[in-house]
Order: C-alpha cells, then structure tokens, then sequence
C-alpha cells in the first residue's frame, strides 16, 4: 500500500466536513475519514480518497478483516 502524499489538505478538511453525510455504498453504515480514505464503521471496507476525492466504488473498496495494516 502505497502512502499519497498529495492530497491537499484543504480537501480533508472539506472532505471531514461532509464525511459524516455520506454512506457506506454497500451497508449504508457510517463513514469516518481515516488518514486517505474513508472507513465503513458497519462492515470495516475501506474506500480510497484519490486526491481528496472518495471513491465510493464497493468493488474499490478494501476489506479490513482484521488484518494489521
Ligand atoms: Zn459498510
């Protein structure tokens, strides 16, 4: 997994505002804004934020089954 840099962070803070409005596509959980990408608190799928921009794609999405980074 490959560290972005490059997100601006402007963007995360806009994108923190309205986090909390959006949905997990596939569970309609919650999600919280982690480091570059936006965690389901319900199912634990992790979308990537490209350049500020979610990707709220369920087959981009990374599953977290427990697994320690
Ligand atoms: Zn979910």
């Amino acid at each position: 997994m490959v560290m972005q840099a490059d997100y601006s962070e402007r963007n995360l803070k806009a994108l923190q505002d309205w986090a909390g409005t959006l949905a997990c596509p596939v569970c309609f959980g919650a999600l919280r804004l982690e480091t570059a990408k936006l965690v389901c608190v319900e199912c634990g799928r992790a979308y990537p934020v490209e350049n500020g921009i979610p990707v709220l794609i369920a087959e981009r999405a990374e599953l977290s089954g427990g697994s320690a980074e």
